[in-house]
């Protein structure tokens, strides 16, 4: 069988009964917009990462939006973050007026690196906005702390890390603020647009909740500035019929990382794990030369790879005269040059596994 980059087909042949039973159920009842499921849902991931609230939205972006618009992030404003992520992190800061503040990478996680962050921070800072990469939390602990001394809000990415833990803790629950995705290829995807917001400040929770539908204090009363936000009543059906073995497929990709990590270590350079923390590997990463040869030749081969990701934000041209690095990057666009993911989902059976990385290995070698 040909080797997909994340296998959904499998992993929806194995949940087919019951993600259509749901999604049924919602055809039945009819409440597309808000519907019973969207509660459950958000109950059920609230008690999943720890957080008292969880507030479910229309994508991974309005996550991002919606928590920053609920802290009242005002024009001028200064969100310091990573520039070696997916462009959403740093779009929503921009599209408020704020100006996202580029700090560089850890050589070996690829995380914000927490010790160049202090000398980013101006009068003007409100938020620092860490990404869990490729579902790795980043130094949780060193960054709230810095936030503490400074005020600031600490909002994590966690689009590609929902179910990664820190510390024996979850993963959108590590700060003020944690936001996820639903995207079909995150670690927990629905089949379309949806994300999370998760919180245990009451008053962010409730303006999270306004925010997500026009600001809407009740109806017709609006207080504040919202958006359009919610996530459908469909895709929620679709993200619990997901939570059916979500367990297990968290066990087995932290199986497979493992395993990708022992069959490639010693051949070429891998992004390091740190031991007080997991990762749900959104991807699995590996750093080399000449990529994209390397990436043709393994494609020819059978063998699909992607670049997450392949510009840094500071370097493209949209945010060229509305954001500002701090210091410089340079491992961030090191590293742009030269990461490529591999073939990843819980689906992934070991022979396979193996075939990738003897094909990964023997290109290598022929270089
Ligand atoms: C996927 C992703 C987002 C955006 O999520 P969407 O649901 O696609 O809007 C934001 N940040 C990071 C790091 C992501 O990987």
């Amino acid at each position: 069988m040909a080797i997909q980059f994340i296998d959904l087909k499998a992993q929806y042949q194995a949940l087919k009964q019951d993600i259509d039973a749901r999604i049924q159920r919602v055809l039945d009842h009819g409440q597309y917009i808000m519907g019973p499921e969207v509660t459950e849902l958000e109950t059920r991931l609230a008690d999943y990462t720890g957080a008292s609230h969880c507030i479910t939205v229309a994508s991974g972006t309005e996550a991002l939006l919606i928590s920053l618009m609920a802290i009242d992030l005002k024009p001028g404003d200064e969100v310091i973050t990573t520039p070696f992520t997916f462009v959403a992190t740093a779009e929503v800061i921009a599209l408020l007026g704020a100006v996202p503040v580029f700090v560089d990478i850890e050589p070996d996680t690829c995380n914000i690196d927490a010790s160049k962050i202090e000398a980013a921070i101006t009068a003007k800072t409100r938020a620092i906005m860490p990404v869990s990469l490729y579902g790795q939390p980043a130094d949780m602990d060193e960054i709230n702390e810095i936030a503490a001394r400074h005020n600031l809000v600490v909002i994590e990415d966690a689009a590609q890390s929902f179910g990664s833990e820190y510390k024996g803790r979850k993963s959108c629950n590590l700060s003020t603020i944690g936001c996820t995705s639903f995207f079909p290829s995150k670690p927990l995807g629905c089949y379309g647009d949806g994300g999370a917001i998760f919180t245990s400040d009451p008053n962010l929770a409730k303006a999270c909740k306004e925010i997500r539908v026009h600001g809407q204090e009740k109806r017709y009363v609006h207080s504040r500035i919202g958006v359009g936000g919610r996530m459908d009543t469909i895709q929620c059906a679709v993200v619990l019929g997901k939570l059916e073995r979500f367990n297990w497929e968290i066990e087995q990709r932290l199986k497979i990382g493992a395993r990708y990590n022992a069959l490639l270590k010693d051949k070429v350079q891998i992004v390091t794990q740190r031991n007080d923390r997991t990762s749900v590997f959104a991807q699995y990463t590996v750093i080399i030369e000449n990529r994209a040869a390397v990436q043709e030749a393994l494609k020819g081969q059978g063998v699909p790879t992607a670049v997450h990701y392949p510009v840094p934000l500071n370097r493209q041209s949209a945010y060229a005269g509305l954001s500002r690095v701090s210091g410089a990057v340079t491992h961030s666009e090191w590293m742009a040059d030269r990461v490529m993911s591999l073939p990843m989902s819980a689906d992934l059976d070991e022979s396979q596994q193996e075939e990738i990385v003897h094909r990964i290995i023997e290109t290598l070698s022929k270089d």
